[in-house]
């Protein structure tokens, strides 16, 4: 962890020496605070998410010189694995460079400079507000309150959908990795167009069952109905990237659930002793979706019928 922060600081020293800038010259161009840029100087704490960011863009093409190689990586979404190798990582950044060319990436049109990083924290939200964000979601498409939904059908605007075994524009190479080799690695690959994020393509991993694809579809469209940004710097498999923070990445989930698995059905089912299994047959989702949505309802007891007992006196 400290590796990679270290270096980053002693880069920006090294190339702030180099152009003769002073901390409060290079403070104005980041946009970090002299103060922080100081402390982060003197080894006094470690920058965040935002800062590093900052600091990589600022660091350019000496970061991927330093080995702090970034940007490749800076713009994708992996829905994947933890344990996901290198190989599928190189293989996935392949990918995304050939969906770039392909579908018009704006990416350097527009001026970066800190168009892209929120200052404002993620809003909490609470289950309630996640519920009804669904809830208005299913209406918008029109489907009846406990009527199942086939998300593989739905579209958003400003965002293509690419199935793996539909494209044409890989190489046998990357294919053959992510069809084939590492197709239980990863599930889907958000790809921004833009630097603001309104259009994109989504690489979706269609090898895995439809019930697997219909929630990870949905989680990738909820990152960006909710304008999640990809400001995380996060290591995966020797690469560094960005990706969603984590409260990004459990609203996202929570909502995908939420719009598979309507409130009130799922209610109602486990009051009648459904298993999860009928529940993920009615509704087109796997069973440990359908668990998963029994917990954060607050229905498990219920669910498996534990009863509980007040000792008489
Ligand atoms: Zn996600």
């Amino acid at each position: 962890m400290g590796n990679f922060e270290e270096k980053l600081i002693r880069a920006v020293i090294e190339k702030r020496n180099r152009l003769g800038l002073s901390i409060r010259a290079l403070s104005a161009q980041v946009g970090i605070s002299f103060s922080t840029l100081a402390r982060l100087e003197r080894a006094a704490g470690l920058p965040d998410n935002n800062s590093k960011i900052r600091l990589l863009e600022w660091l350019g093409d000496d970061a991927q010189d330093l080995g702090l190689d970034f940007e490749r990586a800076a713009f994708v979404h992996f829905r994947a694995l933890k344990n996901v190798q290198s190989g599928t990582v190189q293989a996935l950044l392949k990918a995304a460079d050939c969906l770039k060319d392909e579908f018009g990436n704006d990416d350097h049109d527009a001026d970066a400079s800190g168009s892209l990083i929120g200052e404002e924290p993620y809003p909490e939200l609470s289950k309630d507000q996640l519920e009804e964000i669904a809830g208005n979601f299913r209406r918008d498409l029109d489907i009846g309150a406990e009527d199942p939904l086939d998300s593989l059908r739905v579209s958003v605007e400003g965002v293509r959908v690419v199935k793996l075994t539909d494209s044409e524009c890989f190489d046998a190479r990357t294919m053959r990795k992510l069809r084939h080799e590492a197709f239980s690695e990863w599930s889907a690959m958000s790809v921004p167009l833009d630097r603001v994020m309104t259009r994109w393509v989504v690489l979706l991993n269609d090898c895995h069952t439809v019930e697997r694809q219909r929630v990870t579809l949905l989680e990738e469209y909820w990152h960006i109905l909710m304008g999640h940004k990809l400001t995380k710097v996060a290591k995966l498999s020797e690469a560094y990237g960005r990706t969603y923070d984590q409260a990004e990445e459990h609203d996202a989930y929570y909502l995908a659930s939420a719009s598979l698995l309507p409130r009130k059905a799922v209610r109602d089912s486990v009051s009648k002793g459904c298993s999860a299994a009928d529940i993920a047959k009615c509704f087109g989702t796997s069973p440990e979706l359908v668990e998963y949505r029994i917990k954060r309802l607050g229905l498990w007891r219920e669910h498996i019928g534990k009863k509980v007992a007040l000792a008489k006196r």
